[in-house]
């Protein structure tokens, strides 16, 4: 689901993107979108083509408009899994800060029930698992775009899900950024070949 990339209060909250996985045996999600209800918008379309569970949430890094959704699809039993790293963000002021101030900047899509989720698995460094017959690798990027980044391969239909490492249509946000090794990974990248690539934010 493709948000309008603007600044992250524009649009109730969606600017940022989010992607779906869907096979046999469950659907993957990677991003959770900013708010709970575009989380549950989200789960509405999954739900016109598929009533398989959905069994895992990839965060591909810790910032408000890709996680305040979160607590949708924890609240259904999906595992959430993120790169270590996260953590330094959960542990600051700044989530608990971002938290109350998206609860006014984002009122009512974001009010007293929305809620930090933290990941139930950190990974540290790349794997990939099988799922319905479609293999997806985990890579890690490291502190990038934000503290933690990774990246979501789908290895069958060769779909790169960049998360915030690649924006589209806005100057990326770089207030947690490591500028250095972010044009490192950039730089990498050029070399992967890519049936479509979904950035962060934009198309
Ligand atoms: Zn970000």
């Amino acid at each position: 689901m493709k948000g309008k990339p603007g600044i992250a209060t524009d649009n109730q909250g969606f600017i940022s993107n989010a992607g779906v996985v869907i096979t046999d045996e469950g659907i993957v999600v990677v991003d959770a979108l900013g708010t709970p209800s575009l989380a549950h918008k989200l789960l509405g379309e999954i739900r016109k083509i598929s009533d398989k569970p959905i069994v895992k949430v990839i965060v591909a890094h810790y910032h408000a408009d890709h996680i305040l959704g979160l607590q949708v699809y924890k609240d259904l039993g999906a595992e959430v899994v993120a790169p270590t790293g996260s953590e330094k963000y959960l542990n600051s002021d700044v989530s608990t800060n971002r938290l109350e101030e998206r609860r006014v900047s984002l009122f009512p899509w974001v009010d007293e029930d929305t809620r930090l989720v933290f990941p139930d698995r950190y990974i540290d460094k790349g794997e990939s698992f099988q799922l319905g017959g479609v293999t997806i690798q985990l890579t890690m990027v490291g502190d990038a775009h934000s503290d933690a980044d990774l990246m979501v391969y789908v290895e069958n239909d060769r779909v790169l899900y960049s998360g915030d490492v690649i924006f589209e249509g806005r100057i990326p946000y770089v207030g947690s950024a490591n500028t250095k090794h972010w044009l490192k990974v950039l730089q990498e990248m050029e070399r992967k070949e890519l049936a479509a690539l979904v950035p962060g934010h934009g198309r």
